[in-house]
């Protein structure tokens, strides 16, 4: 009797891989798995896993073998040169038409490579991301697929099962060919990064702006996440702001202001660079964490250029300056959200890939990190107008951005007085004010880049491609 009984065999058995395997087995899928240290396979096939009907394999040919045709492998481990490790190792154990998928945060470009190079042996890849942390990955995770669409038929039973639903659509799609889904998940992280800094700027003008206490802040995120910014991350900021220490202080008081980062926003910062979009916010976050990881040098510089005392605020001020900041937050984000779209739009054109930006909304409409209400406002700006060019363009965002406008302003004056950064909430003023300009500054740029290096430049009264030069010494 045959013993390749397997729907699909996931490698690495970190949060991840064990999390999915569990969601797998839970929608009905019979799961091998195979881990490079042979002791964690034991200990989750020792507890629940086990229980579920997962099946522990201790080499990779003992878990190909347990697969049924077409095979599907997927690859939970550490992103990079370990997920090359796997594919050369499993490749002479494949048939044709059998499928490797990597759900790890792996580089997009490293995705369309392994699509080709794998295409090329007839085995079909899926390089695709996977959102929403461990809890995620247990209950319904983000998910977005993409590379050799010939092994989505096969994928898509399994993904589209354990994924997130919204409504009773799931957080899966197929995003398009090659590195597609990886690049689309990376511009999730990018935004994901956006998001958060700018839920840090607001507590921090809250905090030391307006002289607040953890609790109260607290309470100001709660009531937010019952309106437009209703999302995950403000939820889970008003939950770590109510959280106390042993001592029965806030624990976030005492946790260091040094931020880590893995790579994924800092990938979608040089992709803008790469494209010639500008992507100002969620790089100025990537930034952000750079500046916050500076801790030692930053207190030399406190010293040598202390902050003045905050100005008090009164009682009336306060609740003005709060709204103020509420709406800054909600149009900074439209603004981010705007971004990230314009650069998988660029993306798509630089590489061919058809993106389907509304799908793409749907699938971090839940399960994801970014998960929020205002999501739902995107999906339907795409459903409205597929070829929209730009959010910004829509009714809906026209009119939210119309109505926070001036309270942005305010809201970074008042960091501005208080002496608080705010390089997200201020960049992306500074992109709009841009962007909404028929005219900006470029013309000196050019007449400097003329000057000093005779680069030429356009006219306003001559038809555009038209070149112009001037000695700008000798005739001035
Ligand atoms: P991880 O810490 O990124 O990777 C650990 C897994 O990789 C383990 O199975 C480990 O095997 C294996 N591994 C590491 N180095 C190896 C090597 N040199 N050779 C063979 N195997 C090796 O695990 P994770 O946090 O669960 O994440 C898995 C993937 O999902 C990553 O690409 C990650 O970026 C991505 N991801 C993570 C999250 C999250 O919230 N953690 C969210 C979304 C996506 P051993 O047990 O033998 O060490």
């Amino acid at each position: 009797m045959s013993t390749a009984t397997s729907d699909i065999g996931l490698i690495g058995l970190a949060v991840m891989g064990q999390n999915l395997v569990l969601n797998m087995a839970d929608h009905g899928f019979k799961v091998s798995v195979y881990n490079r240290s042979p002791e964690k396979t034991q200990e989750f096939i020792a507890g629940e896993a086990g229980e579920k009907g997962v099946v522990g394999t201790y080499s990779l040919e003992e878990l190909v073998g347990s697969l049924k045709a077409p095979r599907k492998v997927m690859l939970m481990v550490k992103a990079g040169a370990v997920v090359d490790s796997f594919i050369d190792m499993i490749l002479p154990l494949l048939d044709k038409g059998d499928i490797i998928i990597d759900g790890g945060n792996s580089l997009y470009t490293d995705s369309t490579r392994r699509t080709q190079a794998l295409a090329d042996k007839g085995i079909l890849f899926v390089g695709s991301g996977v959102s929403g942390g461990e809890e995620g990955a247990r209950t319904g995770p983000s998910i977005m697929p993409g590379g050799n669409p010939a092994a989505w038929p096969a994928v898509k039973p399994i993904f589209q099962a354990i994924s997130a639903k919204s409504g009773d659509e799931a957080c899966c799609d197929w995003v398009g060919p090659e590195g597609a889904g990886h690049y689309v998940k990376m511009v999730h992280n990018g935004i994901e990064y956006g998001d958060m800094q700018l839920i840090a700027e607001s507590y921090q003008l809250m905090r030391e702006g307006l002289g607040m206490s953890a609790d109260e802040c607290h309470e100001i995120f709660a009531e937010w996440n019952k309106g437009v910014l209703d999302s995950y991350l403000i939820e889970i900021t008003a939950n770590i702001l109510t959280f106390k220490d042993t001592d029965g202080a806030p624990l976030v008081d005492k946790i260091l202001d040094a931020a880590g980062q893995k790579g994924t926003g800092k990938w979608t910062g040089i992709s803008s660079l790469d494209l010639g979009i500008p992507l100002t916010l969620i790089t100025e976050s990537v930034y952000a964490r750079c500046l916050s990881a500076l801790k030692d040098e930053r207190g030399v510089a406190a010293k040598i250029y202390p902050r003045q005392a905050a100005v008090a605020v009164s009682t009336e001020e306060k609740s003005r300056i709060l709204q103020a900041i509420h709406d800054a937050l909600y149009a900074s984000k439209i603004i981010s959200y705007t971004q990230g779209y314009m650069l998988m739009a660029q993306a798509a054109k630089e590489f061919s890939w058809d993106l389907n930006y509304g799908g793409i909304a749907l699938m971090w409409r839940g399960g994801c990190i970014i998960r929020s209400t205002f999501l739902g406002e995107i999906k339907a700006a795409y459903d409205a107008e597929p070829n929209l060019q730009n959010l910004l363009q829509t009714s809906f965002f026209e009119k939210a951005i119309k109505s926070s406008e001036a309270n942005w302003r305010e809201a970074i004056i008042f960091g501005i007085r208080q002496q608080i950064p705010t390089p997200a909430l201020s960049s992306a003023l500074a992109f709009f004010d841009g962007y909404r300009s028929a005219v900006v500054s470029a013309n000196l740029l050019q007449a400097q880049r003329d000057y000093f290096g005779a680069h030429t430049y356009e006219r306003i009264d001559a038809p555009r491609g038209e070149y112009f030069h001037t000695d700008w010494i000798a005739s001035g």
